[in-house]
């Protein structure tokens, strides 16, 4: 049975600046897709050791009702991200491509208190809050940061760890990452794994 109402579908702007704020509270759902340069990514391009062509991000983005679940029906978004971009590998210490492919499911819920109540336990479906103005473009960019690898690095045999003496090993290089200061993105990506 399809209790949901036919609704008007709008296509989403392909301009960065209109993904900023998108209104989820009129009653409709949203389709679209595009490309985003780490130029558009300001928190992305924070990452990255080096921009080359075609670094950036294509994304597909879909809202529907899904009244499945009984009761009210909930705003739901599916997302998918594929893309390219250069980090430090972290045994040669030159930049290395990472790509990127991702699909994610979101429930959009109507304040803050219920998104933070939500249970994980619903299989990859993360919480969001609803609003008039909602950031779809720092939604990209959370998803990004948190699908980037953790120790980027060349494929294996393809570098060799950089160092400066002859007796430096691999080992070594662990220990200095280790011994680097905590980034943003890192405690945002532990708080996630810890939910
Ligand atoms: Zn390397």
């Amino acid at each position: 049975m399809n209790r949901n109402p036919v609704l008007p579908s709008l296509t989403l702007s392909t301009e960065p600046k209109a993904l900023r704020s998108v209104d989820l509270l009129v009653p409709q759902t949203y389709s679209g897709n595009g490309f985003l340069a780490l130029d558009d990514l300001p928190r992305v391009a924070l990452e990255a050791a080096s921009v080359s062509v075609g670094d950036g991000f294509e994304w597909s983005v879909q809202t529907f009702f899904d009244g499945l679940s009984g009761g009210e029906p909930r705003l739901k978004m599916n997302l998918t991200l594929k893309g390219q971009m250069h980090l430090i590998c972290q045994r040669c210490m030159l930049p290395c491509v990472v790509h990127i492919e991702e699909s994610r499911q979101f429930v959009f819920l109507a304040d803050e208190a219920l998104a933070d109540a939500f249970p994980m336990e619903e299989d990859a479906l993360e919480p969001l809050v609803m609003s008039a103005q909602f950031d779809l473009l720092g939604t990209i960019e959370d998803e990004i940061l948190l699908s980037l690898p953790l120790i980027p690095k060349h494929p294996e045999g393809v570098c060799e760890a950089a160092s400066l003496g002859s007796g430096a090993k691999d080992s070594m290089n662990q220990g200095e990452i280790l011994k680097k200061p905590d980034n943003p993105f890192n405690i945002l990506k532990n708080m996630k794994k810890k939910e």
